[in-house]
């Protein structure tokens, strides 16, 4: 018998950490990260209709509408190598799509093992967005300021070139804080009323909050 799967949500605002302590994280818990954010990118990058549908969304800020993300996202965790589960990054973003989800995993007997929700300030976001740096090649995450390359604009994990998103600017960051805020935080209560969920301070350096989220890992799975 297949030991039962484990599925471990992040969850916080856009820029609260969540790719970069993903990364750390998938070794511990040996999970396929799945991001729903990275899935669009990849979609974007290659021209396929659903990226183009997308970019329409991700421009603006906006989410891109529940039923395309919940395919492209229940699609990606019917793959083999998520048949022991999934590190998620980003979904589910509303109500409708954790319900989705928890509606998928009950059809194979399955469900929420835990959800981890990253906390910071709405400044401190707006610093992170606007310095953050992504690599072209292998998707690691840096800031110009507080987790700078050794070399600027070349990655060092792959030598790959870094870039800044199209929607990591100020006026769209602000937008993106307004969705999360009107859409996203209500799914907080929701993990909250299912005993899920466990608050991590995001403020502190980047290995504290890896401390904090190995411990609340460790814990409580
Ligand atoms: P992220 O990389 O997680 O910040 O996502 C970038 C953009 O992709 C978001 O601003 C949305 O436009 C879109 N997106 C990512 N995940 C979702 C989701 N779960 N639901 C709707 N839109 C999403």
């Amino acid at each position: 018998m297949e030991p039962e799967p484990t599925y471990v949500i992040l969850m916080g605002p856009p820029a609260s950490g969540k790719g970069t302590q993903a990364e750390r994280l998938q070794e511990l818990l040996d999970l396929p990260h799945v991001a729903s954010g990275d899935l669009f990118r990849y979609n974007l990058k290659n021209e396929t209709e659903l990226g183009r549908r997308a970019k329409v969304y991700m421009d603006k800020g906006e989410l891109v509408p529940d039923d395309v993300t919940i395919a492209m996202v229940l699609d990606r965790l019917s793959q083999a190598d998520a048949n022991k589960g999934a590190l998620l990054d980003g979904f589910p973003r509303t109500v409708v799509q954790a319900e989705a989800l928890d509606d998928a995993l009950a059809e194979k007997g399955n469900g929420i093992d835990l959800v981890l929700n990253i906390r910071v300030s709405e400044e401190e976001l707006i610093a992170r967005v606007t310095g953050r740096r992504l690599c072209r090649q292998c998707g690691a995450s840096y800031h110009v300021k507080f987790n700078p390359p050794k070399e600027p604009g070349v990655c060092d994990k792959c030598g790959g070139e870094l870039y800044q998103r199209d929607d990591d600017t100020e006026e769209v960051a602000r937008k993106r804080l307004d969705v999360y805020e009107a859409q996203t935080k209500p799914l907080v209560e929701y993990y909250e009323e299912e005993g899920l969920l466990i608050h991590i301070d995001g403020e502190k350096s980047i290995d504290e909050v890896t401390t904090a989220l190995r411990e609340a890992i460790e814990n409580n799975l």
